[in-house]
């Protein structure tokens, strides 16, 4: 099943409309052999708790918009997933986040829909508790920065399965 590369169809190769589907993460060309694997994308999210309540981000735009997330992103070409979260909760939050300070909260697998593409991604959590709320200042890809009780998050709202996994296995562990 071409889950993920059905709107590619020229090879970068020769040019032609030779492109098929081999499954659902790769795509060859009938006409020169060219091969592609479209391999999943690294994403990495923060599970910031203050006080037993939980940072959760109201996302500003598709995919998922006005719906509930971590803080966090993509992984960019040669950084440490501690680097990237470092940057993405400054960038997305305005949030100094020391990455020695970040232990490893788990990890899940997500579909990200984005411009006809289908990204699968490798989603890793780092968990991090801090004494009191940090200053937040919200980006534009955010909406609302919003501090929950484990048990009083609005599951209806949250924006991908992996998201609603993984508050299930902290309220597990908080137990
Ligand atoms: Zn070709």
């Amino acid at each position: 099943m071409a889950l993920n590369l059905t709107g590619f169809r020229y090879c970068p190769r020769c040019g032609r409309s030779t492109l098929q589907a081999d499954g659902p993460k790769a795509v060859h060309c009938d006409h020169c052999g060219y091969r592609y694997f479209h391999n999943v994308a690294v994403a990495v999210s923060l599970l910031l708790q203050v006080d037993g309540q939980l940072l959760l981000t109201r996302r500003a735009r598709d995919p998922a918009a006005g719906l509930l997330d971590f803080p966090g992103g993509f992984v960019d070409q040669e950084e440490r997933l501690e680097e990237a979260l470092r940057r993405e909760v400054a960038e997305e939050l305005g949030l100094a986040v020391d990455p020695a300070a970040l232990s490893y909260g788990g990890s899940g697998h997500n579909r990200y829909r984005f411009e006809e593409v289908t990204y699968l991604t490798a989603d890793v959590f780092f968990s991090l508790e801090l004494p009191e709320r940090p200053v937040l200042r919200c980006a534009d890809d955010v909406a609302a920065a919003e501090w929950y009780p484990l048990d009083a998050i609005p599951d209806a709202e949250l924006a991908f399965p992996i998201v609603a996994d993984t508050i299930r296995e902290l309220r597990k562990a908080s137990c």
